[in-house]
């Protein structure tokens, strides 16, 4: 009878009250991070993945051989690097194959470009993608259709919110954060911060650095920086594929 006296109710309350805090604690700080790396560009291959793999963070990697993919094989990755990055556990999303705006293609258009970069995948031994990035940020009710019958599950626009999986549309989910230049920490963290109560904070990265697009360009020792400062949030970062088991 006497340890029974410690487990008195309001001691037992007082129990299940603390263990209810702790766990909106722990939820609170367990923010879902999504991050996205955009055009095939070379230093994704030479720079971003080792150092996630140092993180142990994950990341999908938007293709397209849009650009100069064809011929500057000093800025834009080799479909061996990009083979590479599958194989180190990385996602393989669609950028389409010319990385132009679907607003300005037919279905057809879209399908066809889409589906080049599909077999491009098959032809590398790289699963079929099933993250899509929409070129220029612009989507169209269109590719929103060819997505979908073609297995499509996410596709990252534009826009500069938390993707909240109970309002937004998987196909059309929105970047929290897109990388730019001028970007600070603060402004990362701020993004970071919108992953809370069910919301994910999708991130979107070009080169680092980007060479070619300067206007896109993330400087190297600031990505360190946002990688340090997830870390030391305890971020569960992610690709984009993991949010299918995650947002359901
Ligand atoms: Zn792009």
């Amino acid at each position: 009878m006497k340890t029974l006296t410690c487990l008195s109710l309001p001691c037992l309350a007082a129990l299940l009250l603390a263990f209810v805090a702790l766990s909106a604690e722990e939820s609170d700080s367990q923010r879902l991070v999504v991050l996205t790396f955009d055009d095939s560009v070379a230093s994704h291959a030479t720079f971003v993945a080792p150092l996630l793999q140092k993180y142990g963070f994950g990341a999908t990697f938007f293709i397209t051989e849009g650009f100069e993919f064809a011929v500057d094989k000093k800025h834009y990755m080799t479909w061996e690097q990009i083979k590479a990055l599958n194989d180190a556990g990385f996602e393989i999303g669609n950028h389409t194959r010319k990385h132009t705006a679907v607003t300005k293609q037919t279905p057809e258009q879209i399908r066809a470009d889409v589906e080049y970069i599909e077999q491009q995948c098959a032809k590398h031994d790289i699963p079929r993608p099933t993250s899509f990035c929409y070129p220029g940020y612009q989507t169209s009710e269109t590719a929103v259709k060819v997505l979908r019958e073609r297995g499509y599950r996410f596709a990252r626009a534009g826009g500069a919110a938390a993707y909240d999986p109970t309002q937004d549309a998987p196909l059309t989910l929105p970047q929290a954060f897109d990388s730019k230049p001028d970007c600070t920490l603060e402004q990362f963290k701020a993004a970071v911060a919108g992953a809370r109560e069910g919301k994910v904070a999708v991130m979107t990265f070009h080169g680092v650095p980007d060479i070619q697009h300067p206007w896109v360009n993330t400087d190297p020792e600031k990505f360190e920086s946002y990688l340090a400062y997830l870390k030391e949030a305890g971020c569960k970062v992610i690709a984009m594929r993991d949010l299918a088991k995650l947002v359901e």
